[in-house]
């Protein structure tokens, strides 16, 4: 396995609310490889870009970052970015520079009334400290790069004068400007029709080998994590409840949860004609959560009496792979 990149250990973020805090990301452990990519799928709310943007301390009160540590190995000496103070110089070389970030919603990401050249140079400047001219020919080179056809022509256009694509690309390009060692990207297809996001998920894969950086893709979409994954977690309610490599997780996936998201996806040729199995319930509201397991009100395979009493220990498979559930535990935190 490659070496860490970033470490994530203990790490818990919560935004305060009228009712109390919200705990967004409850005790999260992960870490990125240099040069591959970890997907972290979850539904809707289960802390997965809070987990992103803490990495690079994008938490605006009422949420704040409460617990953990974040190191990054990328520089001759490890240090924990929690630890930083806001001015640390080396927090500001991390966002944008060794570590690039894309969003969801190109479009809300691009300001409307600067060309997409500007904010291009603009990023390319900061990071490098080029100077105007040289910076603007580095911008229409990576247009060219992410797939903007006639790029000395597009790099003066404004967004509202491109697609949805073209807006990732351009975003993509901006997180790529300084050569980031880690490319986060948070659902960036998700507002995309099916076509376009086949092309990016491609355009980011060729990147990926180009540049030799590791990639940290936040997704719903199981087939995007088939697709680009070499490790997954699984997420659920501000929680990892599963690590693996991909193989190990599609062949032989071992939370409840996982087996239940994995059942809930249509497989071609076989779902013909009969209705797809689906998760019950909803995801609680992390204010309350379930006692034990918080998955417990919706798993399959709960036993109940241990499932609803205990919050389940997280079991390390040999090889490293983890789940966090009672089916596996040996009692002193082995396989069963
Ligand atoms: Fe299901 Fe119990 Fe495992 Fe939770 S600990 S996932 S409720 S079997």
């Amino acid at each position: 396995m490659a070496e860490p990149l970033l470490e994530i250990s203990g790490l818990r973020t919560g935004f305060d609310t009228h009712d109390g805090t919200v705990p967004a990301v409850d005790g999260v452990d992960l870490t990125v490889h240099a040069g591959k990519t970890l997907c972290v799928v979850g539904e809707s709310g289960c802390g997965k870009s809070v987990t992103a943007r803490s990495i690079l301390r994008l938490i605006e009160p009422p949420g704040r970052i409460e617990a953990g540590t974040i190191t990054w190995h990328g520089d001759d000496e490890p240090f924990d970015v929690l630890a930083l103070p806001r001015d640390d110089e080396r927090l500001q070389k991390l966002r944008g520079g060794d570590i690039g970030m894309i969003f969801q919603e190109p479009a809300s990401s691009l300001l409307p009334v600067r060309t997409v050249g500007a904010q291009l140079i603009e990023a390319i400047r900061i990071h490098t400290g080029m100077d105007k001219k040289a910076a603007r020919k580095r911008a229409v080179e990576l247009l060219a790069q992410v797939g903007i056809p006639n790029p000395d022509q597009r790099v003066d256009a404004y967004p509202f004068q491109l697609s949805g694509g073209m807006c990732q690309r351009i975003m993509i390009a901006i997180a790529l400007c300084a050569d980031p060692a880690l490319l986060i990207a948070d659902e960036p297809t998700t507002a995309l029709d099916v076509t376009t996001q086949a092309r990016i998920l491609d355009l980011l894969r060729n990147l990926q080998a180009e540049h030799h950086m590791a990639v940290m893709f936040i997704t719903h979409d199981l087939g995007v994590v088939a697709e680009l994954a070499d490790e997954v977690a699984v997420m659920y309610l501000g929680k990892v409840v599963e690590r693996a490599t991909v193989e190990e997780l599609f062949a032989d996936p071992k939370h409840p949860y996982t087996k239940q998201l994995l059942e809930s996806v249509p497989v071609l040729g076989r779902d013909r004609g009969r209705d797809l199995p689906t998760i019950p319930g909803a995801v609680p509201n992390p204010l309350h959560r379930p006692k034990g397991c918080s998955f417990h009100p919706r798993c399959a395979e709960a036993i109940p009496g241990r499932c609803d009493i205990d919050e389940p220990p997280e079991v390390v498979f040999d090889g490293g792979r983890t789940a966090q559930c009672v089916l596996y535990d040996d009692g002193q935190g082995g396989p069963a």
